[in-house]
């Protein structure tokens, strides 16, 4: 078979030598994967959740970002999103949901309960989930309209993509467990 590109394989083209190629398309090549396969694990409480369902449903429809599938497992999931009034009884179940998940994980904050107790600032709620656990990207809102979780997702798969393979082993990233009493 002959094709109108002659390849000789010996040769190496230009631009495939140098300090940190390989290194830099493979995180490329990782980033990708990680993007597009994110496996959200919905922790819906209250009524950010029902907008979440709408975020779901045919009108918005995630699945067109590669994220049809919810996982109600934390370990086989790497997206937590937390949406919902958090009580601090709550509290250790949500960082115990995350502790579960395996790395590289990331945390959604969708609306102003999850984000900052909003409304209920009382002595029961939570005032914001990063006080247990770390979070990732935040959407503001009471609720926020599902375009909204939409492009708090695309933060994500941002991130996902953007994140070298080897920042989860990073001492900043260490250290910023550590600030949570997070191994
Ligand atoms: S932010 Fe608003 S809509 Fe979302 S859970 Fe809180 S009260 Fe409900």
């Amino acid at each position: 078979m002959t094709t109108s590109v002659d390849i000789d394989p010996r040769h190496k083209p230009p631009g495939v030598e140098g300090a940190g190629f390989m290194a830099t398309s493979l995180d490329k090549v990782v980033g990708l994967a990680r993007a597009n396969s994110l496996w959200p694990l919905p922790f819906a409480t209250s009524c950010c959740g029902i907008e979440f369902m709408a975020t779901m449903a045919s009108t918005y429809d995630l699945s067109r970002f590669g994220m049809e599938r919810l996982s109600f497992s934390p370990r086989q999931a790497d997206l937590l999103m937390v949406m919902g009034t958090i009580a601090k009884k709550m509290a250790p179940i949500l960082r115990q949901v995350y502790e579960q998940m395996a790395e590289p994980k990331w945390v959604l904050s969708m609306g102003a309960c999850a984000s900052s107790g909003g409304i209920f600032d009382t002595y029961s709620v939570l005032q914001g989930i990063d006080r247990v656990i770390p979070v990732d990207v935040y959407i503001p809102g009471c609720p926020p309209r599902p375009e909204q979780v939409l492009d708090g997702i695309l933060k994500i798969q941002e991130l996902a993509r953007t994140e070298g393979r080897n920042r989860r082993q990073s001492p900043e990233y260490k250290a910023m467990l550590a600030k949570y009493g997070l191994e």
